[in-house]
């Protein structure tokens, strides 16, 4: 393909987004295709001679379409929403347009000094203090990632990197029972090792570490010849929106000098709203904080803030700078690839720049607080429904319920043939999780542009449904 053919088909293109977006919420949410459909649709063998762009594109409606789940439909209430609002999805094709590497300053000024302005944005906000300063990181598993090495490097006076763990006490990393997996493979790459991951019981309407149990556990390891190292807090737990409560678990991580990280992959975004923040008290106690934008903010996949109270730390925990990555004769300037574990940085702020100015925080802020309000009020008619239960309550926008019938005796299998009937079904997705070992179906609304109608016609979807099976 030569670059003077290109506009006609960016065009054709353009106006295909555009139709899909128009109308995707006329489509059933969730793939219908069996496995192995799409799979045995590609040819076994790439082609010797090139194809027509025609031929890809044909093939691209009809073989990958229908196995895609619609992730940017309106009544995906699964897992949590992965918006890609239009601005962004603008912003991603002029980043791939110049394809730029940003691993340094040198190689991309304009990308490093707009990461840096976008961090500050956030931060701002976030209402997080000065201090912290903040790099996007491709996913938050990376940033959970860089900041356990930073504990672990730090734990052990920075010669974890040089010397291997092999002779060293075992380091201890205290968390509640609610955080996400990505916690645990953090754990497992930086060589501490599932078994010094100390699960810590939850309290609670917001499922919260117990902080007592925290102290508990650190003295403990303490009295045992272990090394506390520290605490991973979870704000908006993947399952139910877990909560711990946030300044009483920093106040003793900081008292016996533990290092702590904040996962608020999904819920940070709502902290643009003032009236959320109430959920991370005490915030700027800690030493890493890391939210998703491309969850909730509409900034499509991928963009992860993290922030750092002292980023000097993860910089010297990170950074390699061999001679043929120094950038000469500049000082004073970011190389963002110390900063994360892969080297090579798409060009990830220019859609956070194209999001934030478009529709203004006070647009987002909107946005959140209409899926937040959305969602309790159907929470409030699901709760009213004589055979159904709420089993937590509504952290922001997520809350859980199950399906409880008289007489029903095998309650996870109904409601586990109840979420594969709704999903069936095609008009909303929804995904389902455990509480206390009992399988519940979890409700969530974020999707950038969803309606209160999409919201309430989950009500009859679910009670119809419930009623025919
Ligand atoms: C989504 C999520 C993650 C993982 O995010 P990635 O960016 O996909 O790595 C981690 N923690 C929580 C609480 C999440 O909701």
């Amino acid at each position: 393909m030569k670059w003077d053919e290109f506009s006609d088909w960016g065009k054709k293109i353009a106006d295909w987004t555009q139709d899909y977006h128009l109308s995707v919420g006329k489509k059933p949410v969730r793939a219908r295709t069996e496995p192995g459909d799409v799979l045995n649709a590609l040819p076994a063998h790439p082609p010797e001679q090139g194809e027509a762009i025609e031929d890809i594109f044909r093939d691209f409606e009809q073989i990958v379409m229908p196995g895609i789940t619609h992730w940017q439909h309106p009544r995906f209430f699964a897992y949590f929403n992965s918006n890609a609002s239009a601005p962004s999805v603008l912003a991603e094709f002029l980043a791939s347009a110049i394809a730029p590497q940003c691993m340094l300053w040198q190689t991309s000024p304009a990308a490093t000094e707009m990461e840096t302005r976008m961090m500050d944005w956030l931060r701002t906000a976030l209402d997080l203090p000065d201090g912290f300063a903040g790099v996007i990181q491709d996913s938050a598993s990376s940033a959970t990632l860089a900041a356990v090495l930073t504990m672990r490097e730090k734990a052990m006076n920075w010669q974890g990197n040089s010397q291997g763990l092999f002779s060293h006490k075992p380091l201890r990393i205290y968390c509640s029972s609610e955080v996400h997996t990505s916690i645990d493979r953090a754990i497992w790459v930086a060589g501490i090792g599932q078994d010094n991951l100390i699960r810590i019981p939850v309290q609670g309407d917001w499922r919260g570490m117990n902080p007592e149990s925290l102290e508990a556990a650190i003295q403990v390891d303490l009295d045992s010849g272990y090394q506390p190292t520290g605490v991973i807090l979870c704000v908006g737990g993947t399952g139910t929106g877990a909560t711990d409560p946030v300044d009483r678990c920093l106040e003793i991580a900081r008292k016996y000098g533990l290092y702590t990280h904040v996962d608020a992959a999904w819920a940070g975004s709502a902290m643009i709203c003032p009236e959320y923040r109430h959920y991370w008290p005490g915030i700027d106690q800690a030493d890493s904080i890391v939210f998703n934008p491309h969850k909730w903010l509409g900034v499509q996949f991928d963009c992860c803030a993290h922030f750092l109270k002292d980023p000097d730390d993860l910089v010297r925990t990170l950074a390699i700078s061999p001679e043929y990555l120094k950038t000469h004769g500049k000082d004073g300037i970011i190389n963002y690839s110390e900063w994360s574990v892969p080297l090579g940085r798409r060009f990830r702020a220019l859609k956070l720049w194209f999001v934030i100015r478009t529709y203004g925080l006070e647009g987002l802020r909107q946005r959140l607080r209409n899926h937040v309000n959305w969602s309790v009020a159907l929470h409030d008619r699901l709760a009213a429904e004589p055979d159904f239960r709420i089993v937590t309550p509504p952290m922001w926008s997520l809350w859980t319920f199950r399906y409880e019938p008289d007489g029903a005796v095998d309650l996870d299998d109904l409601n586990l043939r109840l979420v594969n009937a709704i999903n069936d079904d095609g008009r909303i997705y929804l995904t389902q999780t455990r509480v206390d070992g009992d399988l519940v179906i979890r409700f969530q609304a974020g999707q950038f542009e969803t309606t209160e109608q999409d919201v309430m016609m989950a009500y009859d979807v679910i009670t119809e449904i419930a009623r025919g099976i």
